[in-house]
């Protein structure tokens, strides 16, 4: 019976990101365009026929009717269905890492960090530009949760005051000046907000472990992508919100397991 309960609520948490992630689709969508993103109706990108509300249920709708428009069947990009699942599965992650029983505020937390991440992932990927409303969305999450810290009798984290300012300034400093010294070639200022925010957020050992994460894959994604295409230019942020995901869960360990390898601790 106590399997059972857990199934349960596993599949509950995992239904309500793939709603969450059925918003940030629009999120992605809409922000680069500056569109609204609770008003006006989802359409189809070929024949602008506005989508019907059956259809509009996340994954099963995509499923149902093979990946195509039910008017004029062109084709329905995968990619919003990889959104749903993705957010889905993060959101069962963050429940996993922070049992909402005793730790709900930290997880609820943790799941609009990670969704807007997915925004930042996706948005920067197609059009090379990090969304300022969601870097403010992300930097609120960690003024509140630094709040919390200093205010409430029990902490949500480890991330103390000293912790959060360094945080925000530890990384996007140095990316600040590699934008300015290779004239925003390598950096974009997109990228130094990101890391504002999410310095503010996890605190300096977790933030210079996602811009370590971030630079070894993007560096990894930037050779691949040269190699194939010859281009070198490419965006960052998807490899910063990468590493910033990672840190949420595993920054702590990973910062301590690299400085433990160093012999700065024992
Ligand atoms: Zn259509």
């Amino acid at each position: 019976m106590l399997i059972l309960s857990y199934i349960l609520v596993y599949l509950m948490i995992f239904s309500f990101g793939i709603v969450i992630g059925s918003f940030l689709n629009v999120c992605i969508y809409r922000l680069p365009k500056e569109e609204s993103i609770v008003k006006g109706a989802s359409h189809c990108m070929t024949c602008g026929e506005k989508i019907k509300k059956r259809d509009l249920v996340p994954i099963l709708s995509w499923c149902l009717l093979r990946g195509k428009c039910r008017n004029c069947k062109a084709p329905i990009s995968p990619r919003y269905t990889v959104v749903e699942a993705l957010t889905g599965v993060l959101f069962l992650l963050a429940f996993l890492k922070y049992d909402f029983t005793r730790q709900a505020l930290m997880g609820i937390l943790c799941c609009l960090l990670l969704a807007a991440l997915v925004v930042v992932f996706f948005m920067d990927w197609d059009t090379q530009l990090i969304s300022t409303p969601v870097v403010i969305f992300i930097g609120l999450l960690g003024a509140f949760k630094l709040a919390w810290n200093l205010l409430a009798p029990r902490p949500l984290d480890n991330v103390s005051l000293k912790s959060a300012l360094i945080g925000a300034f530890v990384v996007s400093v140095p990316f600040l000046l590699i934008e300015l010294f290779s004239g925003g070639k390598a950096m974009g200022r997109g990228d130094t907000y990101l890391m504002c925010a999410a310095g503010l957020f996890l605190g300096t050992k977790c933030v210079l472990v996602a811009a370590f994460v971030g630079m070894i894959t993007g560096s990894v994604a930037g050779m691949i992508l040269k190699h194939k295409t010859g281009s070198s230019k490419f965006a960052f942020g998807p490899y910063l919100s990468l590493g910033i995901a990672v840190s949420a869960f595993f920054g702590n360990y990973l910062g301590d397991l690299y400085l433990r390898f160093a012999g700065f601790i024992q």
